[in-house]
């Protein structure tokens, strides 16, 4: 994961000894050695993360990160305060400014390597969904990501899994008013809440009388239901190995007792963001997905869809020496009936029309629009006789019951005209099927309409 991270400080060997660091883990390191040129870096769009000193002259700190974050072109960057060990009104008044997380000094190497990293995804994630709000504005990412702003600022819920009572009430005390938080006190119910429930985080603490935190830990990340919940591990001062083993068996994040409230809201706070930011983008995936192989009118796949997908049908037909065939159906004078009842009526026409197909074929055929008032079927497994039975059960389907307009608080007759082909035994081509197809379709329109015609070759 590379990275580029900004160091701020106004002591050029603070900066060198946090650049060395960072260097050795293969980020890429800028440096500022004041607030407006801090400033001046992110609004340039280079930077990643920032590592802010506070104790500053002019341009202390806390000034830096408000500007930063008031502004919504430097808004997303993560800012972690470096703050001195004993200045915890300090910490207060990062959180109030909006830093995203703290790091003592002297700086420890684990604790910088590891907060850095899982800024960094989160940054990635804020990226892409930035990306893409703004590459597509046309279905409602824009909605998308406000709420998932929204999301941010609402309380997470909380697992908490201690087995000591009085840490775990110590613990719901400090993160009074910021999470919800529900305690386990055994590990197996634990794992199993947090499989059950509609957890945003699961803090795992140490100190379990006779079971391994890390086995949890490593169950959660197996469980399907659990895999993507963040983890933050709470450790004493002595546990160093058991917290480089957590990171490799996939914990997000650790902090060490005594636990300071501050920094355990802002680690919260990012696991949390970060998993909000992982759901939105898979569900706006999703949907973006889903839309562009869908049609708007009928809900069923588009030509698009039909496009990528008819050739993999073929070829797997092909292959396996298997019947396919198609149709293409075209309803019969459309035009009169969009000039007699309007393009709404049309529109519910053409709807009922592709419920009425998708209700006389099977749930493996291929139904699509492919434009206008014409659909295409493509049915695996199928010769051409049965999907000439197929096609004529739609075509009387249609011509049987007139077609319901609601605005005119009529019905109209309506008929369609279908053309059937099927793959050849030898040297067959999607496009030669489509062809075919659509020679037999004008046919059908031009042997009087309402009927279905079949070529086999
Ligand atoms: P035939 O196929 O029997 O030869 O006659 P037709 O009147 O159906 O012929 P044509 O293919 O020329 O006309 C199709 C009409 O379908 C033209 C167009 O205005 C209409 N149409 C295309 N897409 C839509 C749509 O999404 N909604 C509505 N209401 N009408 C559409
Ligand atoms: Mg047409
Ligand atoms: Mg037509």
């Amino acid at each position: 994961m590379t990275a580029r991270i900004l160091v701020v400080d106004d002591i050029p060997a603070n900066v060198k000894l946090l650049e060395v660091r960072l260097l050795a883990e293969y980020f890429e390191v800028l440096t500022a050695y004041n607030g407006p040129d801090a400033i001046a870096a992110c609004e340039a769009g280079k930077v990643d993360v920032v590592l802010l000193d506070i104790m500053m002259p002019g341009m202390d700190g806390f000034e830096v990160c408000r500007r930063l974050k008031a502004n919504p072109a430097t808004a997303h960057i993560p800012v972690v305060m470096v703050t001195a060990l004993d200045h915890v009104t300090d910490r207060v008044r990062g959180l109030e400014v909006g830093a995203d997380d703290f790091l003592t000094k002297p700086v420890n190497d684990l604790q910088l390597v590891t907060r850095v990293k899982s800024l960094v995804r989160l940054k990635v994630l804020t990226d892409e969904l930035r990306l893409r709000a703004s590459t597509t504005h046309s279905i409602g990412l824009d909605e998308l990501l406000s709420r998932s702003e929204l999301l941010q600022e609402t309380i997470p819920k909380v697992l908490l899994i201690d087995e000591q009572t009085s840490s775990a009430a110590h613990i719901c005390a400090l993160l009074d008013g910021a999470a919800e938080v529900q305690v386990a006190a055994d590990p197996q119910s634990g794992l199993f809440n947090a499989a059950e429930g509609s957890y945003e985080c699961v803090i795992v603490s140490t100190g379990f009388s006779d079971f391994d935190p890390l086995r949890l830990c490593s169950q959660l990340r197996s469980l399907d239901r659990t895999r993507s919940l963040p983890i933050v591990l709470l450790v004493r001062k002595e546990e160093d190995d058991r917290i480089i083993r957590g990171l490799e068996l996939g914990i997000n994040d650790y902090l060490v007792r005594p636990l300071d409230r501050e920094e355990l809201i802002a680690r919260l706070r990012t696991q949390v963001r970060r998993k909000r930011y992982n759901d939105e983008l898979r569900q706006s995936v999703s949907q973006t997905i889903e839309m562009a192989v869908t049609d708007g009118l009928t809900g069923l796949h588009n030509r698009r869809y039909l496009d990528s997908h008819l050739p993999r049908l073929f070829d797997r037909a092909v292959a396996r020496h298997r019947p396919l065939s198609l149709m293409i159906t075209d309803l019969d004078r459309f035009k009169r009936i969009n000039d007699t009842f309007g393009h709404d009526g049309g529109d519910e026409v053409l709807r009922e029309f592709a419920r009425r197909v998708k209700k006389s074929v099977r749930g493996i055929d291929l139904a699509c629009r492919f434009g206008g008032e014409e659909f295409v079927v493509v049915m695996p497994d199928t010769d051409g006789a049965l999907a000439e039975m197929v096609a004529e059960r739609i075509r009387a389907e249609v011509a049987q019951t007139p077609f319901a307009i609601s605005g005119a608080g009529k019905s109209v007759s309506v008929t369609v005209s279908v053309g059937v082909s099927s793959l050849l035994a030898k040297g067959d081509t999607v496009a030669g099927l489509m062809k075919r197809a659509d020679l037999a379709l004008y046919d059908a329109k031009t042997r009087g309409r309402n009927r279905v015609v079949a070529r086999a070759a």
